[in-house]
Order: structure tokens, then sequence, then C-alpha cells
């Protein structure tokens, strides 16, 4: 018997159950991968201080583990939903069958597929890869290379693919990808310090703290070049080199120049099964495909269908730490509901009771007097 049912075990979801189990509830965390962590449990370094993706991960789930009050069912999946009054009956891919007081919707997103974007040639030409691609070279420990195996000289970073995009329907923005380019530029300069390395931007969005200091140290320790640009296109040459075009709009002339890597930094967009599950469970879905919360100031974790919640990204775009301290807040929100609710079952059955005492009292007086 659960309390709650977590849908997700990325990082908002593992987060949101260990505090749950903190306070006393026994949780239940679907996942539909065969792992728990999400997308961070696959990165390598954290932006801005570099620190290490699995080993956040692994702590918190060592920390989730601590209260024995968890337990994640990987690779299972939601079939269906039903509320049973102020319960929900759930069935799950394996054919169990669960009854909760309240669901969190913790799905976080999915990174946009780089091959919607034709003119890139993601999937086409060899040395066009995404951010996410490049952590997997990172974390394998081994050198970047091309796909021939050689050390890029030349590597170009392309913001905002698949977001701020109106071709592809994605008007929003992903909030951590420039953030993720000048990381992710910075180590290939690291790597291998004479090779130019150049993030073509729309405009550099380093919004939090400490990511300022990231773009600086970018330029002037490791000599990144910045050219405020959005890429028309990339074409592959014979020697395997891509050719990317670009304007650079501070400048006002047209680029063209040929680089050994393009790394496309493929944006956010809600992961795949938010639109199946916000219909089970009755929850708004906005243009943009994330969904809606009930208010997006006051109650941001609740939904409008009550005892159904949300957190972290399946809601928009977050980092690492608001998406954290959305999992935070959505644990006290459900926390506040089920204690609610069963305070005020408690009042309903003392005043049900005060009222059957009174009948029987009377019932006796009666009975009294007829003797
Ligand atoms: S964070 Fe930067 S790269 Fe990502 S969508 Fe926003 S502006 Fe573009």
């Amino acid at each position: 018997m659960y309390d709650v049912a977590v849908i997700g075990a990325g990082i908002a979801g593992i987060e949101a159950a260990t505090q749950l189990a903190q306070m006393g509830y026994e949780v239940l965390v679907v996942e539909k991968d065969g792992r728990a962590g999400g997308h961070v449990a696959g990165w390598d370094r954290l932006f801005p201080f570099r620190r290490n993706a699995a080993g956040l991960t692994a702590e918190m789930l060592k920390m989730m583990d601590r209260g024995k009050a968890v337990n994640i069912l990987a690779g299972t999946t939601v079939a269906d939903v039903q509320r049973d009054g102020q319960q929900f009956r759930i069935w799950l891919s394996d054919g169990q069958g669960i009854t909760v007081s309240a669901v969190l919707i913790a799905t976080g997103f999915k990174l946009f597929d780089a091959r919607r974007k034709e003119e890139y040639g993601y999937g086409i030409y060899d040395n066009v890869i995404t951010s996410a691609d490049l952590e997997q070279m990172f974390a394998s420990g081994k050198p970047v290379v091309t796909k021939k195996g050689e050390r890029p000289k030349r590597v170009a970073f392309i913001h905002c693919v698949g977001s701020r995009d109106e071709k592809v329907n994605n008007r929003h923005c992903s909030k951590v990808c420039c953030a993720t380019a000048v990381k992710q530029a910075c180590e290939i300069k690291q790597m291998y310090p004479d090779a130019e390395v150049y993030c073509f931007y729309m405009d550099l969005r380093m919004f939090d703290r400490h990511f300022e200091t990231m773009y600086l140290d970018a330029q002037a320790q490791y000599g990144v070049i910045f050219v405020r640009g959005r890429l028309s296109e990339a074409a592959e040459s014979i020697d395997g080199r891509v050719t990317v075009k670009a304007e650079d709009t501070l400048m006002g002339k047209m680029l063209k120049i040929s680089v050994d890597m393009a790394v496309l930094m493929a944006g956010m967009e809600a992961a795949e099964e938010t639109d199946k599950l916000a219909a089970m469970l009755k929850v708004t879905v906005g243009k943009d495909g994330f969904l809606n919360p009930a208010d997006e100031c006051l109650q941001s974790n609740f939904t409008r269908e009550k005892g159904v919640f949300v957190a972290g990204a399946c809601t928009g775009p977050k980092t690492i730490p608001e998406t954290l301290a959305d999992a935070r807040a959505a644990a006290v929100s459900i926390d506040g509901y089920i204690r609610v609710g069963s305070e005020e079952k408690s009042l309903r059955e003392e005043i049900i009771g005060k009222i059957r005492n009174k009948r029987e009292e009377i019932r006796s007086r009666r009975s009294r007097s007829e003797e």
C-alpha cells in the first residue's frame, strides 16, 4: 500500500520521493527506463563548477534509499489511472494495480531530435553531433575525436537547435543550453588548447549565478570565440569536415567556416509520454507541449485536478538546482494535501460520530419514557 505514486525517476522524482519518505509517506516511483537518474545520470560534468553528474545522482539515490520507504519500479509505465473518490487506482505496464492518495508527475523532458533540423545534417554528416553525444564522449574518459579518429582542430557549437524556432514549433528557450555550450567549449579547449572553438549564438542567456563568470572565463582564459548569428546551414566536404554558414549579426557579414566538428545544442521538449499521462490524469497541456500547473506563481506544483501534482521539467525547462527546489516544493504541497484531506476526513468522522451518539441518546430516552 502506497501513499504517493511518483511518475519518473529523474532527479525531480528522486528528490520528491526522498522528501516524501522523510515525511513518513510510502512512495512508489514508476520509471519507464531501466535505471533511475534521468538525463543527469548520462551526463559527464555539470555547469557551473563541472561537478560530476553521475556522482550527484548516486548521492541522491543513496539518500533516497536510506529511509527504505521508496520503491522504484524501473522499466515500467503507467497503463491506466482511475479516480476512486479521493484516491487513484493506477494500473502499471507489469499488470500490477496500486491505490494512492496523490500522484506526482515528474516525467521531465526529452532532447529535441536534431534530425528534424535537416539543414544542419545531424544523422547525415559524420562530424555533426549533439551536445548529448559530446557529453557521452567526455564521460567515456577518452579524448574527443572526429569520426576518422583525429583530434579536432576547429569546433563549432551551434546554439538554439530546436529551441526559439517557429519552424519546429518550439518558441521556448531551453534555458540550459547556452551554459552547457560554454562549459563544453571550455572543456574542448582544456583538452586541446590549440583548437579553435566557436560558439554561434542568437543571444547568450547566462542568467544564473556564476554563469557570467563562466562566459568571461571562456573568452579570457580559454579563448573561445563567440559569434552572434544563427546558422543557416551546414554542409559536408569531401574530407569529412563540416562547412557552417551563418550571418555575423554584430559585424553585419556572412561567415562561412570549415570545422572538424559541429556540436548542436539540442533543446528540451516535453517528454514522450506527457500527452498520454496528461489525458489519463486530466492535466492540461500548453501549446508548447509542457504541462500546465494550476497557477505558475502560487500553485506551481498543483494541477487543476485534485491530488495530481507536477515537479521538474515536465512544466518547462529548468536547471538542476531549480528542478530540485521544485521537487522539494512539490513534496511539501503533497504533504499538505494529504494531511488536510485526512484532517477533513477525521473531522467529518467526528461529526458523524456525534450525530450517531445524539440519536442513540434520544432513542434510549424515548424507550425509557415509554416504559
Ligand atoms: S539557453 Fe541559449 S542556446 Fe538554449 S535555447 Fe536559450 S538562448 Fe538558445
